[in-house]
């Protein structure tokens, strides 16, 4: 029997570009912690679009903000004023606590734009000589996929035959702090140290409890900035604001000195428009952000009237609902609940990952395709997730979800395990 899932993934098959694998999985419908094939099967979401739909899928007043928005006025590109970008700079910029925006609309973007703010800054607050800027990055990093960030992947697959690569960067190992100090000492050309306060994509690994206070008092010492990409772990996904929060649980930005290591470059993306629309951002300080200059960085789409309207929705979600208290709660139940089945078991070696930002690894190797399957029987028990590395399954679910809700995906979980 032909059904409507097999027509749709040969269509993608023979039109789309094969540049993803994705789980034989066709969606059609999302509300909430849920999402439903085409066939009318219901799922809970454990991915949520790699942690953009944290506030849930369709919310209906980040979809209210849109939809008003887009039947008023959806698009001036930049050479002309609108009366959203204003309104939704000054938001975000006081949610967050820095004294500018840039405004793009995918991950990679706002990567590239940290990375060029950074450059700039170097050559004409630092000093650096022209062409000499350097920046360190972390081994395994993820950080989007353009020519100049695959540069300093070392994933292989992303990177191989896309060259020549752009220069300009040293890796070093993650959560190893004496390597950035040597590396911050072995030249007076950095301009920064870009880095994920977790790996999410390298299998959410989650370095030691003081590495991003270590990292940036380091940065701060050597005049170098600390770039914190957030844009898997910002807005409540690990039980902070941001990830950068550490153990700080308030509802706002609070700079409580002690949790909070505040970025000189902080960029988000995905859960900034709930997943509704391609949103992301670089905040900084005047000192750094008024490097740039008219006609020296931007796009047609960022800053446009809808993604500040979605955007403003979005966050406002994060506060009222209290996600970050949620997704703090939630995550160390989902946790606890998990290792006591591991206790018992030899095919899962360990859960990781904080807030509702998790991951388990199997215990087999990165070739087998024990991951994949368990990830093909959860989605046939009504789960969705997929495997980062080949052992490594990231749980992500939305932040809104319940208690029970949790409780219910955690059995389903359990029981699908059990299977293996
Ligand atoms: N940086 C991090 C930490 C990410 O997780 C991602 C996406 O997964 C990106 C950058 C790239 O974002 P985008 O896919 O929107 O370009």
């Amino acid at each position: 029997k032909v059904t409507a899932s097999k027509q749709a993934i040969e269509m993608e098959d023979k039109h789309g570009a094969h540049n993803y694998h994705p789980l034989p999985v066709v969606l059609s419908k999302g509300k909430g912690v849920h999402v439903w094939d085409v066939e009318g099967k219901k799922y809970y979401d454990f991915l949520s679009a790699y942690s953009a739909v944290n506030q849930g899928h369709c919310h209906p007043k980040i979809v209210k903000a849109m939809h008003d928005q887009a039947s008023t006025l959806s698009l001036t590109s930049r050479a002309f004023h609108n009366d959203i970008l204003g309104p939704y700079e000054k938001y975000i910029t006081e949610y967050f606590k820095f004294d500018k925006v840039l405004p793009m609309n995918t991950g990679a973007e706002a990567v590239e734009t940290a990375i060029k703010i950074a450059r700039k800054w170097a050559y004409e607050k630092k000093g650096v000589e022209e062409k000499k800027a350097q920046i360190i990055v972390c081994e395994n990093n993820f950080h989007g996929r353009t020519t100049t960030v695959i540069s300093f992947s070392n994933d292989e697959n992303a990177r191989k035959n896309f060259g020549p690569y752009t220069p300009g960067f040293i890796k070093i190992p993650y959560n190893d702090i004496d390597a950035l100090k040597e590396a911050l000492q072995s030249s007076d050309n950095i301009a920064g140290f870009l880095v994920e306060p977790i790996q999410g994509e390298a299998g959410v690994f989650t370095p030691a409890d003081d590495y991003m206070k270590q990292a940036k008092d380091l940065c701060n010492k050597h005049n170098a900035l600390f770039i914190a990409d957030e844009i898997q772990t910002g807005i409540a996904r690990t039980g902070g604001l941001l990830a950068v929060c550490g153990n700080c649980d308030c509802q706002a930005h609070c700079e409580r000195q002690d949790t909070y290591t505040r970025p000189d470059l902080l960029i988000l993306g995905k859960a900034l428009s709930g997943g509704n629309y391609p949103v992301s951002a670089v905040l900084a300080d005047n000192e750094v952000m008024n490097v740039i200059k008219p006609g020296q960085h931007g796009s047609t789409f960022g800053g446009n009237p809808v993604a500040g309207a979605v955007a403003i929705a979005a966050l406002d979600v994060v506060k009222d609902e209290h996600l970050i208290q949620n997704a703090r709660k939630l995550g160390d139940l989902f946790r606890s609940e998990l290792n006591k089945y591991i206790e018992q078991t030899d095919l899962v070696s360990l859960v990781r990952g904080r807030g509702l930002l998790n991951a388990i690894v199997i215990n087999d190797s990165e070739e087998s395709s024990t991951a994949w399957d368990i990830c093909m029987a959860l989605r046939d028990n009504g789960l969705l997730a997929k495997p980062t590395h080949g052992n490594i399954i990231r749980f992500a679910p939305p932040l809104v979800m319940t208690e029970d809700e949790l409780l219910d995906c955690v059995a389903i979980i359990v029981k699908t395990l059990k299977q293996f």
